[in-house]
């Protein structure tokens, strides 16, 4: 399979998840996350058509913004406060989690002169492993980085499901759905991207809810996807 054709075939999945749970296909967003792909084949999913794609490391971040300035960059991995000065050029921050970030990320779009659009990040499973908000913890931060943070825009959430089957993945993301619906309602703000779903689960994340499924495997494996 190349790259183009992986392409294809996510988007076809995506068409056919979105029209299985009666939803437009315009408001699913793909994000083709290209931290396991070499620079050629960054390219080849460019010139596929590709080009809102993302990194979870500051540093290949930066070199990758280097070589596809044309791309739009999200950045979606943890984010130490001393790395937030490399951050100007990235569209969207998927993983807003605590309060000292809120306040570097704050500071820094002062200084770039922008307004920095941001997702807060969810932990529903309540895993160790995993880096987020619990779901009790969010209203209060939100408020406060809406109260506090000038330069910040909240756009909406993000959650990352543990590695489960995909069925079994299916209230971990309804419950975010669910947050993200009550949130904008007490908050009084209307948000637009759930960033929710990966390669072995995104079908899923679609029918709870999703508007951006961020995935790398599915795009940049060689095997003959099932
Ligand atoms: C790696 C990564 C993805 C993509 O994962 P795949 O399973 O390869 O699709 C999505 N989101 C985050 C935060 C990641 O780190």
């Amino acid at each position: 399979m190349t790259i183009k054709e992986n392409l294809e075939n996510v988007q076809a999945r995506i068409r056919q998840a979105a029209s299985f749970a009666r939803r437009a296909e315009s408001d699913i967003q793909l994000l083709g996350v290209t931290k396991y792909a070499s620079d050629e084949q960054v390219q080849e999913l460019i010139d596929a058509g590709l080009t809102t794609l993302g990194e979870n490391r500051v540093q290949n971040a930066q070199a990758r913004l280097e070589r596809f300035p044309d791309a739009q960059w999200h950045f979606i991995g943890r984010l130490q406060t001393n790395k937030v000065r490399f951050c100007e050029k990235f569209a969207l921050i998927h993983s807003l989690d605590r309060w000292n970030l809120a306040q570097a990320i704050d500071s820094r779009a002062g200084q770039w002169g922008k307004i920095q659009d941001v997702l807060i990040q969810v932990n529903v499973s309540g895993e160790e492993s995993k880096t987020g908000l619990s779901p009790s913890e969010v209203r209060s931060f939100a408020k406060r980085v809406l109260q506090e943070c000038d330069n910040v825009r909240i756009r909406g959430l993000m959650t990352m499901a543990p590695l489960l089957e995909p069925q079994a993945v299916r209230p971990y993301f309804r419950e975010t759905r669910l947050l993200y619906e009550d949130l904008q309602q007490e908050l009084g703000v209307t948000w637009d991207i759930l960033s929710m779903g990966m390669t072995n689960d995104f079908e899923v994340a679609i029918e709870e809810g999703a508007t951006l499924v961020r995935i790398g495997s599915a795009l940049f494996s060689e095997e003959d996807s099932v």
